[in-house]
């Protein structure tokens, strides 16, 4: 099972549209953050630190379907906290569906099972469940500071396929990484059949409680490239060729922020899905009133020296997909022989 043609689909045409309309800025997936309540403390995590009565609360459906029209992107990634802790998520994802948006539900699967069994969501070309997997068995307990989950998101991903829904992962890298080791994760979530898997090193939170690990420029250059050489053809990776190009520093790419907006409890979230920094109350606001310029890499700003994260990039590798002969030939080249 890889990407449906009709995702594929959607997503070329609404870039295009976009080019031709010239706009300059547009949305490619919307994040959306229902609550920050998580069952579980990693240590690399930048969004379960707010106090008690922050993390009590959520979003309401209404406020959530608001947003998911206000920014018109064709995908809509679900993060946290732990999206299948929002009391609403079934109605959400169903109405979602409805409006025919490519649905990313990234959760760590603890209660993947529970909530497949009490019939919580219907499978759909629409929804995929993103599993959190931080690489094989120790490495991910290690990462999410408690043991047994790894077994538990596998038993979540099986019961998932088996019940006909589409499956992918994503996987945060940090300092440490160990590319064989990573490379042999890969084979054993293909050997599961998940459609997809997605890769990005961690940013460094400032409000994480583990500031060691995270990865710099360089050093995730090195690693991405000894990780990803001579990628073998079975593994299926539900990213841009040209982000993971990037990652291994053969493409020279600016972040796109504007191009993962997110929306949550406190409004729209400027920048980026990382930076904090104010909020608009209308997409329109965030989209107008965000000074740009003084962020990415060029803009000198050291919050941004080191990122690589997707969030920032995959929706560049995109638009560079569309907007050059080059950008088109590398991306079909890649896809097509599976060279990076
Ligand atoms: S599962 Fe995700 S939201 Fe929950 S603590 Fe870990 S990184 Fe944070
Ligand atoms: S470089 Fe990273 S931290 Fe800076 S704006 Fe882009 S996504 Fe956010």
């Amino acid at each position: 099972m890889t990407v449906p043609l009709s995702q594929m689909w959607t997503v070329a045409t609404y870039v295009l549209q976009q080019k031709l309309k010239g706009q300059a800025r547009y949305p490619l997936v919307l994040m959306l953050e229902p609550l920050f309540r998580c069952n579980l403390a990693c240590a690399g995590c930048g969004k379960i630190q707010y106090p008690a009565h922050i993390l009590k609360r959520h979003l309401t459906v209404e406020q959530c379907l608001q947003a998911v029209e206000e920014c018109g992107a064709p995908m809509v990634s679900i993060p946290g906290g732990e999206p299948l802790m929002y009391p609403e998520i079934g109605p959400l994802v169903k109405e979602l569906v409805v409006r025919k948006k490519y649905i990313y539900l990234c959760t760590n699967a603890i209660l993947l099972k529970e909530k497949l069994e009490e019939g919580m969501f219907a499978p759909s070309k629409y929804l995929s469940f993103s599993i959190h997997m931080d690489g094989p068995r120790q490495e991910h307990d290690e990462s999410v500071c408690r043991e047994g989950v790894y077994d538990e998101a596998v038993e979540g991903i099986k019961e998932a396929l088996r019940r006909g829904f589409r499956v992918t992962t994503n996987t945060t890298l940090f300092e440490g990484a160990s590319p064989l080791r990573m490379r042999q994760f890969f084979d054993e979530m293909m050997d599961l059949g998940v459609e997809g898997m997605m890769i990005s090193p961690g940013y460094s939170y400032s409000k994480a409680p583990d500031q060691e690990h995270f990865l710099r420029r360089q050093r995730a250059n090195e690693l991405f490239s000894t990780m990803l050489a001579r990628a073998k053809r079975r593994w299926r990776f539900n990213q841009s060729p040209l982000f993971l190009q990037f990652l291994m520093g053969k493409q020279d790419f600016e972040c796109t922020p504007w191009g993962n907006p997110t929306y949550n409890l406190f409004g729209w979230q400027r920048p980026c899905y990382l930076l904090q920094e104010g909020y608009a109350s209308t997409f329109q606001e965030l989209m107008e009133t965000t000074r740009w310029d003084q962020y990415g890499r060029k803009s000198g700003n050291p919050k941004c020296r080191d990122c690589m994260v997707h969030c920032g990039y995959e929706a560049t590798a995109v638009d560079h997909t569309f907007s050059s002969w080059r950008g088109f030939r590398d991306s079909v080249v890649a896809t097509v022989t599976g060279r990076l």
